[in-house]
């Protein structure tokens, strides 16, 4: 992801270096390049408006520091702005004062929900949790098993509302409503005492008005203390309005970005926590469960520039 942009945003640059001093003509030339290049990458219109905007201002009123060339200033504002867009600060899980914590996962389907699961189930596990997954998503025929099989494979157990898991009483007759199994995986998550729950919700294939009241009546029925929007990083200029109707019909506390290991243009992944002044928490990076990070947007923003 974003090597076609890291690389016309460094030749932007190389550009520069051999300026002793930068005019304004020179600042105006450069942040047009960069413009290109963000919109070229599907970066969110507003969002590069803004961005150079900021760019410029910043370019034109730079200080001649002794320690940096004007090539190096430039560089430094376009990584602090990077930086801003991607949420500023890294943020982690905010976890509740009572557990447990309650994860509600929402987005489009085929977004990464159901690995993401697993992916956040596994991570949680190695810092010494004790997470509960619950397939409430009853829409898609495999999803239930396909959480399962992911449940396994991180060593968590699963709430599921299908025979398919005989030998453990988590499961609930086949043809329960997702909000009732939402309800009975929070129970059975405070009677175990797990002290995370991951609940998986259904998503369609575009925004579903629906689906949407589902997620929203799952959410009013487990009171999250994070409801996390996983987006496909690849999702392109379609992230926003992806992301506008999420935070209008479930509403939403942090973001993941999935397939970030894509070699698509990635604008969706440098658009939507500014766009939606939500921060993006983790990154997925493959099928395997062990390809997810904590999202830094410090070392993103530098990943971007090196
Ligand atoms: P859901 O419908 O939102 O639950 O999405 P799934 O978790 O079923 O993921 C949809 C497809 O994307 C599956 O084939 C996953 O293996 C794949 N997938 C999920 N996350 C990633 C990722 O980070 N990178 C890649 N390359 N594939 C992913």
């Amino acid at each position: 992801m974003f090597a076609t942009l890291s690389d016309r945003l460094t030749s932007t640059f190389k550009n520069l270096r051999t300026k002793g001093r930068l005019s304004e003509a020179d600042i105006d030339a450069t942040v047009r390049e960069i413009r290109r290049a963000l919109l070229d990458a599907d970066v969110a219109v507003p969002v590069v408006r803004e961005f150079t905007g900021k760019v410029r201002e910043r370019a034109l009123s730079a200080e001649v520091s002794g320690a940096l060339n004007p090539a190096q200033q430039v560089v430094k504002i376009v990584n602090e702005e990077l930086v801003g867009i991607l949420g500023g600060e890294t943020r982690t899980l905010r976890l509740a004062k009572n557990p447990p914590t309650v994860v509600l996962l929402a987005g489009l389907q085929g977004a990464g929900k159901t690995t993401l699961a697993g992916k956040l189930a596994l991570h949680l596990k190695s810092q010494g949790h004790t997470p509960l997954l619950v397939a409430a998503d009853l829409q898609r025929p495999n999803a239930v098993t396909q959480l399962q099989v992911v449940g396994e494979r991180a060593g968590v157990p699963v709430f599921a509302p299908h025979p398919g898991n005989q030998g453990s009483d988590d499961v609930m007759p086949a043809g329960a409503d997702p909000v009732a199994v939402a309800r009975a995986g929070l129970e059975t998550a405070r009677a175990r005492q797990h002290d995370v729950l991951i609940v998986d919700t259904a998503g369609r294939l575009g925004v579903d008005s629906e689906l949407m009241a589902q997620a929203a009546d799952i959410r009013d029925a487990v009171e999250p203390d994070e409801i996390l929007f996983v987006i496909d990083a690849m999702i392109g200029q379609d992230a926003v309005t992806t992301a506008q109707a999420f935070a209008d019909g479930v509403g939403f506390t942090g973001v993941v970005l999935s397939k970030l290991d894509g070699d698509a243009r990635g604008g969706a992944a440098l658009s939507v926590a500014s766009v939606t002044g939500r921060p993006i928490l983790y990154a997925s990076t493959g099928e395997k469960l062990t390809d997810f990070e904590v999202f830094h947007p410090d070392r993103m923003a530098s990943r971007i520039l090196d």
